[in-house]
């Protein structure tokens, strides 16, 4: 090893200075989009990176020539910038088949709700009539218009649904006790639980009934002076059968409780219509409302189809004394997120939903169209022996803990390595790899060694992208074994 030393420090020696690679035509582009200091960090890196593997491999007999130190360094570079490109926030083209999916984003926004965020990016009426010159409430006329459109006396807007019961139950029932059955203390998903938000909250928990059978009566006997509220959570992102029994939100609405206890209803999906044809059961915003709960809370990214935001909607007095909280002035939204929901909540109202938010478009598809899309996709890729394509039926799903255990027909493109290709479970991983790293990203799903890029959860105005991936993927070199 002694001996090898002089050979190696030689080598050391060549490496290729920072100067050098700076000039280096092939990191120009690089230089260009993030600017000098940063490049220059991931040029560091780069020739630090090269000189530990010098170190590290048995000295042979064959010598790196500089050009090649050079090539390995730039090489290194370029592959340091594209994933830090990667962990950047981007469009990713969604192919899991989930369509509300918690790490994509959730709900896919209407083309109204996108433009309407756009043209309030810079200045905009945030705070301001405009008719008067005086300062207004904060998202005041998207207020009335989610008040309109679910049949509620007020509304108010927070970050999520998660805010929404936080501050729903720490503005309502401090110190106090809040009513849950035991069926319903769920854990929303991200650690979120409901004993751990009471905590959070200053509130007290008061379980009644069993994990699978709660009565009227259960509510019933646990009220006393120390009562606060009333809560029923939404079980979403688990399904219980069997010998089960809760009461639905108008046996509790008709509880004889003092006013002074609001009956809140955490309906988790926000979902306005009546999805029974798609073969879904959802508590519904509408009928909540009708019931006569107090308080009905609801994301705005899941079946409400807009952006993250937690919608609260219910009798005034009870609104107000949420939006009189200290908590509200930290959980409140930002203007983009006030100007897409606005948008979002016209399409409802203008009963549009289904044609122009992307969310109900993906779930109404017919199979029938998303094989064409398929068909017409695969027919465009170039043969190669070491990678097949075919459209095959799939199970999309609507995700973002709603609807466990309901599946939607839909339509893939399975990618599978012919099963004569060594090493095909490595080789369909290293495919979904290259897919997950391009420009735009593809996202699907891996089973029984194949890839599956499902249709419905593609955007339509994505299509001509993931073609335009599959066909440079079918295309490579690589792939082509040349
Ligand atoms: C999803 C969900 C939440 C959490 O909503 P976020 O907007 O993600 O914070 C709360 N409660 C129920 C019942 C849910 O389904």
């Amino acid at each position: 090893m002694g001996a090898d030393r002089p050979q190696i420090n030689s080598l050391l020696r060549q490496l290729p200075a920072m100067t050098h690679l700076m000039a280096e035509p092939r990191l120009q582009h690089v230089l260009e989009a993030i600017g000098h200091q940063p490049t220059k960090q991931l040029i560091q890196r780069a020739i630090d990176e090269t000189r530990e593997s010098l170190l590290k491999q048995p000295t042979s007999d064959e010598q790196c020539t500089p050009p090649e130190l050079t090539q390995e360094c730039v090489r290194r570079t370029l592959e340091l910038y594209q994933t830090q490109q990667l962990s950047g926030l981007g469009q990713v083209i969604n192919a899991t088949g989930i369509l509300l999916h918690t790490n994509l984003g959730r709900a896919p926004l209407a083309e109204a709700a996108i433009e309407r965020m756009r043209q309030v990016a810079g200045y905009a009426n945030v705070e301001l009539d405009l008719a008067s010159g005086r300062r207004s409430k904060r998202g005041h006329r998207i207020c009335e218009l989610l008040a309109e459109l679910t049949g509620a006396e007020a509304a108010i807007v927070v970050n999520n649904c998660a805010a929404a019961t936080m501050l729903a139950l720490a503005a309502t029932a401090q110190q106090r006790e809040v009513i849950v059955s035991r069926g319903q203390l769920v854990e929303i998903g991200g650690g979120f639980r409901l004993p751990d938000v009471f905590r959070a909250a200053g509130v007290l928990l008061h379980e009644v009934g069993t994990t699978n059978r709660t009565y009227a009566r259960d509510y019933e006997n646990a009220l006393s002076d120390a009562t606060g509220g009333i809560l029923r959570v939404h079980r979403s992102n688990f399904a219980q059968s069997g010998f089960v029994c809760e009461p639905d939100i108008a046996e509790l609405v008709q509880l004889k409780v003092a006013p002074n206890i609001p009956i809140i209803d955490d309906v988790g999906s926000g979902c306005l219509y009546d999805l029974g044809s798609l073969g879904f059961d959802e508590p519904n915003v509408l009928v909540s409302v009708r019931a006569g709960a107090d308080l009905v809370l609801f994301s705005g990214d899941k079946l409400f189809g807009g952006p993250q935001c937690g919608i609260i909607v219910g009798k005034q007095p009870w609104i107000e004394v949420l939006s009189q909280h200290p908590m509200m002035r930290a959980m409140r939204v930002d203007k983009a997120t006030l100007a897409a929901l606005e948008a979002t909540t016209e399409i409802h109202l203008a009963g549009t939903a289904d044609d122009k938010l992307p969310l109900y478009r993906a779930l109404r598809a017919s199979s029938k169209s998303l094989a064409g899309t398929g068909q017409t996709i695969v027919a465009k890729l170039p043969a190669t022996q070491n990678l097949s394509a075919r459209v095959v039926p799939s199970h999309a799903q609507v995700g973002g803990g709603t609807l466990p255990g309901t599946s939607l027909e839909s339509q893939a493109i399975e990618l599978r390595i012919p099963d004569a290709a060594v090493d095909a479970q490595n080789g369909i991983q290293e495919i979904a790899r290259i897919l997950r790293g391009g420009s735009p990203p593809v996202q699907g799903y891996i089973k029984e060694n194949r890839l599956l890029l499902d249709l419905r959860s593609v955007l339509p105005a994505e299509v001509p992208m993931l073609t335009d991936r599959l066909v440079a993927l079918f295309a490579s070199k690589s792939l082509r074994g040349e």
